[in-house]
């Protein structure tokens, strides 16, 4: 039955919206969100205009609202995530500008609570429990890499000496074409080793940047979960492979007041978000030619994008009318994948 239901997604994208709520403190703001609709309708309205043609509809595979809990975003994402244990590969990915929950959906605010965990945990929690209650018939490895992609260069979160090492797009190439980031690989047997493993990565990401949200707001997380099963019998293998994605923010930078580090940094990640734009473009588009190696992230991402591959991505809002102009450029960016 989930088989179908994955089978079932449209040309193998989906896009699902998020709007975050208000913050503490915010409850007084003004909102630019104007109608969420049950069939994935979003409508936004233009602070600035009056009347009626201050409007602009979107639509989307579903719009979660500002009341969605975690539980419920990962419901919808289920199925996509146990098809890996079937030998399909995945990519889930959350784009918006800082501050619009990105990492609240990937990974959650808080690692402690599980009630807070985001698709991250939740999708490695429901593969081992999904691997173990098949283990009669087939013997499932997991193993995980996490890598940052920042300045388009690759780094890899996990291994002892991450801070200065540069890292190479592959060395290896699986028998199913899968190429594997050269960063270390780390296997896993349960949902505590990939919460040990998460925390290291994040304090790795943190080094040398002055503050952690500083830095994860300009820089891509992957991580990346490779399943190999053998089936008891016929000693097939198959192998899945799962992209959990947090994007660097995706606002425009002011060029008369970014220079320097900040500029370049702006630039690479807007050349980036725009390369993974257009890579699902052609594919939504099932042009015969897709760019996928225009930018480090899509080179990275490539196995889990295509193909037979399943993309979700979540697209992230900030609910108020001071995010207005960002909205509706991180709506257009969804429209034109969608
Ligand atoms: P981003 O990663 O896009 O920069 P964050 O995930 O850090 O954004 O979210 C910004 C702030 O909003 C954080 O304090 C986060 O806890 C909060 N937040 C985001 N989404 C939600 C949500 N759905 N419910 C409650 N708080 C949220
Ligand atoms: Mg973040």
């Amino acid at each position: 039955k989930l088989y179908n239901e994955v089978q079932d997604l449209k040309g193998n994208i989906r896009v699902y919206c998020r709007i975050r709520p208000f913050l503490p403190g915010q409850c007084q703001k003004k909102t630019a969100i104007e109608y969420i609709g049950e069939n994935g309708e979003l409508v936004v309205a233009n602070p600035l205009k009056q009347g009626k043609d201050n409007h602009r509809l979107f639509k989307f595979n579903k719009v979660f609202d500002l009341a969605a809990t975690q539980e419920e975003v990962f419901l919808d994402t289920q199925p996509l995530i146990r098809s890996v244990l079937d030998g399909y590969n995945v990519c889930i990915f959350a784009y918006g500008q800082t501050g619009s929950g990105k990492t609240y959906t990937m990974s959650g605010p808080n690692l402690s609570s599980i009630e807070d965990w985001g698709v991250n945990y939740r999708a490695l929690n429901d593969l081992f429990h999904n691997s173990q209650s098949r283990k009669n018939s087939i013997a499932y490895e997991v193993c995980v890499q996490m890598v940052e992609i920042y300045n388009e260069q690759v780094r890899d979160l996990l291994s002892g000496d991450s801070s200065q090492k540069r890292l190479g797009i592959w060395n290896t190439t699986l028998p199913n074409g899968l190429a594997v980031p050269d960063a270390s690989i780390h296997p896993v047997k349960s949902t505590e080793d990939v919460l040990e493993l998460m925390n290291i990565g994040l304090m790795n990401r943190a080094f040398g940047a002055t503050a952690l949200n500083e830095r994860s707001s300009r820089s891509h997380s992957v991580l990346t979960v490779h399943v190999r099963g053998i089936d008891l019998e016929s000693d097939d293998v198959l192998r899945g492979c799962l992209h959990l994605v947090d994007l660097a923010g995706s606002e425009r930078v002011d060029r008369s007041e970014a220079t320097g580090d900040r500029l370049r940094e702006a630039q690479h990640i807007n050349k980036s978000l725009s390369a993974l734009g257009d890579v699902i473009f052609a594919l939504a588009q099932k042009s015969p030619h897709v760019p996928y190696r225009n930018s480090k992230l899509t080179q990275v991402l490539q196995s889990s994008l295509g193909g037979q591959a399943k993309t979700l991505m979540f697209v992230q809002l900030n609910p108020d009318v001071e995010s207005y102009s960002e909205t509706i450029s991180t709506l257009k960016f969804a429209e034109r994948v969608s």
